[in-house]
């Protein structure tokens, strides 16, 4: 085949406009770096989105997903396949007695909760539609499918897609009395983000954690967390609700879970396991062995290097550090997250630091408000948290040489 030599031109033409046109080409990765098509180096603090959970092109999954290509590529639901069901296994293992279902993404993993809750409605309720209420957060993000979309109660996000799905009544953040006031007959579950992450980072408290789950209980109601962005160690622990040392429901994950590979997940606690029954719901790609495989490599990496003690010991200091950022620098009005997961709250529009920050070699993410969003691979080197640091504080003292003199 022939191709348009000009990748810009590619994009222009050819590409829907529903992304801001990208201003970098990325060609390869490896660990902490990827390079662009001029052959710039740049430390990778986005990871593609919290994916790249081990940093880019990882030895052990490049291993994995080779061998796996030799193999099978993919079957479907509709036969038994090894690396799923130790997928399954061992996700178990992590989250508690139950089940496992598989798909390709976050917002897929969203619509399994969602339709969760409905079986769990009607099971409750012993009707269609009485009980569909889910009760979900201020500023959430759940994913960009119309059950996700409608989980998010976000302008930006649902402008123009109306109508969505009814009955996502809104609380705020670490403010139990909006939850349990809207609480009736007809609630079937509660959907939160532990740490929201699009939204800017933004930290469940773990009394909050611990209120929602004494509520569920008491009003007989599915507690359900999407730990697509916060899961799989990037907090420091397997999943960030564990800090309240409380048991979900029902757990989404997706992003940083295939280390890159597309992969998402529904965990479904033993209790309401049988909610799903056959011809119920499904996914042709869901559980595919070469997205199991890559997961399984991310799993068994996080255990052999021991990488969630590793994240919770590195992402202290680096913190740390980061937080004496605001004592020389104005802009930055606050840090906020935990583990690998950390947002920088701007007094501005962050997008010229952020740009700055590009041009000397260190990607980011934007988040909702004024927030930058740090998330380097849980394999990260001690040399280069620090580096981000000092980046950051060169970026920041360039642009506002003032404040920098405090
Ligand atoms: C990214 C994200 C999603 C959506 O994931 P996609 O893979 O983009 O569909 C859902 N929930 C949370 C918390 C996310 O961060």
């Amino acid at each position: 085949m022939k191709f348009t030599e000009n990748i810009e031109t590619q994009y222009a033409e050819f590409r829907l406009k529903n992304y801001g046109p990208p201003d970098l080409t990325i060609v390869k990765g490896e660990g902490d770096y990827v390079w662009d098509d001029e052959d710039n180096q740049y430390l990778d603090f986005g990871t593609g989105i919290a994916t790249a959970s081990l940093g880019h092109c990882h030895p052990a999954l490049v291993a994995a997903i080779s061998k796996q290509a030799e193999t099978l590529i993919h079957a479907s639901n509709l036969y038994r396949m090894k690396p799923q069901g130790d997928l399954c296994e061992a996700l178990v293992k992590l989250s508690g007695p139950g089940g496992l279902f598989f798909c390709n993404s976050g917002a897929e993993a969203s619509e399994t909760l969602i339709k969760l809750s409905r079986l769990y409605g009607i099971q409750k309720s012993g009707t269609e539609n009485s009980a569909s209420k889910v009760i979900v957060l201020d500023n959430g993000f759940h994913g960009r499918t119309f059950g996700g979309m409608s989980a998010t109660p976000q302008a930006k996000i649902q402008k123009g897609f109306y109508p969505l799905l009814p009955s996502f009544p809104v609380g705020k953040l670490n403010d139990i009395e909006s939850f349990a006031s809207q609480v009736d007959e007809a609630t079937a579950a509660i959907l939160i983000e532990p740490i929201q992450g699009e939204g800017g980072i933004h930290v469940a408290s773990v009394e909050f954690l611990r209120e929602l789950r004494v509520l569920c209980d008491e009003k007989e109601i599915l507690f359900m967390i999407d730990e697509v962005q916060t899961g799989v160690g990037r907090t420091g622990n397997f999943f960030a609700h564990e800090v309240a040392g409380i048991k979900a429901d029902a757990i989404g994950m997706a992003k940083g879970l295939g280390g890159g590979f597309p992969i998402g997940a529904v965990w479904v606690a033993k209790k309401f396991e049988e909610l799903f029954q056959p011809g119920s719901h499904g996914c042709t790609f869901g559980g595919n062995p070469m997205a199991c495989v890559s997961a399984l490599t991310v799993l068994e990496t996080i255990e052999q290097e021991n990488l969630l003690q590793r994240v919770r010991d590195l992402s202290e200091p680096w913190i740390q550090s980061l937080n004496e950022l605001k004592d020389t620098h104005d802009s930055l009005v606050e840090v906020r997250g935990r583990g690998f997961l950390i947002g920088l709250d701007f007094k501005q529009d962050p997008s010229k630091i952020q740009a700055e920050l590009q041009k000397r070699g260190l990607l980011t993410v934007r988040a909702g408000g004024n927030v930058v969003r740090l998330l380097p691979p849980l394999t990260v080197s001690e040399s280069n948290l620090k580096r981000c640091v000092e980046l950051i504080d060169d970026v920041l003292s360039q642009m506002e040489p003032a404040a920098s003199t405090k």
